[in-house]
């Protein structure tokens, strides 16, 4: 008996009810950009990520560029961002006019690597991004040393990994600000483009608020050439009516990855430890050099799988000449990588399908 699991399921499943309702409530109120469900959902998002600020935006990708802007970083000025991530991280920067600067990833937590971070350290170097990849915490004791040793930004990009937590502290509130994505694959998904950012600093709060709108001080009154990046009032009420599953979701996601982990691998596959307990498993990667044939594997037994990520950021095409980087780290990641099924709708017998085809691959002989 065959079953099929897709790589992942977005429409709403328990939450169903109370998104509908979410959704006429706007209809209903004929408000929809910046009014009393983005302020609401702001309170409660900042409450649940334990920060003490939060605000809607338009995307991630944007996020994390108010962020920067917010903190006068820009052109001239350099930000060192991992080589292993959604490439929008490093667009972000680039967004902002800042130049990114990539650091070869730790080869065990396939984060950004503190030692090749503090080596590529130069007299333009303003912020460092790490990437909360998959779902886990970069180092972020390592980063906040080197981020005070050498008075630098700590932006800490938590696109992955809402509710995660690094040595017990929230992630996104250890540096100066955190970025998220509510883009429908994140932990936590709006129906449709979401962002936030979420920081402990009123002022940085307030100086994202401002961007975000035009740079607006009062209606039609622009002080600074601001965006147009806010979170919709449709957005937020959806988010806000998923909200309180998050926690659960998150405890789902964590018992598949330890059933992931109990699977008896072949030797030709390796699955990364876990570094923290507050990992909250946005993607599960294992690594293979026999990749094209373990897909193969899956597909035949009906488990779709991704790779999280192919290409190295500063080999893609759109950065390879103007931003090279050595990244062996990473490059040998990106060429073994792939993310197995990982969402809270999944149901046992699926992440059973899932076990199954891992356990029984057989990489080809030569
Ligand atoms: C999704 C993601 C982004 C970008 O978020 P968008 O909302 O799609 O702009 C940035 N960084 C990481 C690590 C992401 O996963």
């Amino acid at each position: 008996m065959s079953i099929h699991v897709p790589f992942n399921a977005l429409r709403p499943g328990e939450d169903t009810a109370a998104v509908k309702a979410a959704i006429d409530r706007v209809i209903a109120s004929g408000w929809f950009v910046l009014g009393p469900e983005v302020e609401a959902f702001e309170s409660e998002f900042a409450a649940a990520s334990q920060a003490a600020h939060a605000v809607g935006v338009g995307t991630g990708t944007d996020a994390i560029t108010l962020i920067l802007r917010a903190l006068d970083i820009g052109p001239g000025d350099e930000v060192i961002t991992p080589p292993l991530s959604a490439a929008y991280s490093a667009l972000a920067v680039m967004m902002a006019g800042a130049r990114p600067v990539f650091a070869d990833i730790d080869p065990e937590r396939l984060t950004l690597d503190p030692r090749a971070t503090e080596a590529a350290i130069t007299s333009r170097t303003r912020a460092i991004l790490p990437v909360h990849l998959y779902g886990q915490a970069a180092d972020l004791r390592a980063f906040e040393a080197i981020a005070s040793r050498h008075n630098l930004a700590l932006v800490e990009d938590a696109a992955q990994a809402q509710l995660a937590t690094s040595d017990g502290r929230a992630v996104g509130t250890i540096g100066i600000a955190g970025a998220t994505s509510f883009y429908p694959t994140k932990n936590l998904g709006a129906l449709g483009d979401g962002g936030a950012v979420i920081t402990g600093d009123a002022q940085l709060a307030a100086r994202v608020k401002r961007l975000r709108n035009g740079g607006q001080t009062s209606r039609y009154h622009h002080q600074e050439a601001g965006a147009n990046s806010r979170l919709d009032e449709l957005q937020a009420a959806i988010l806000r009516a998923r909200l309180p599953c998050l926690a659960g979701w998150t405890a789902r996601r964590r018992r598949i990855a330890a059933s992931y982990r109990q699977v008896p691998v072949p030797a030709s596959i390796s699955v990364p430890r876990e570094f923290d307990p507050g990992h909250v498993y946005h993607l599960f990667p294992v690594l293979t050099p026999h990749r094209d044939a373990f897909q193969a594997h899956c597909a035949g037994q009906g488990v779709e799988t991704l790779i999280h990520y192919p290409v190295p950021i500063p080999r893609q095409p759109a950065l390879a000449t103007t931003n090279p980087a050595m990244c062996p780290a990473a490059d040998r990641v990106c060429s073994e990588v792939v993310s197995l099924p990982m969402y809270p709708a999944l149901s046992d017998d699926q992440v059973a399908a899932v076990a199954r085809a891992v356990a029984s691959f057989q990489p080809p002989s030569r």
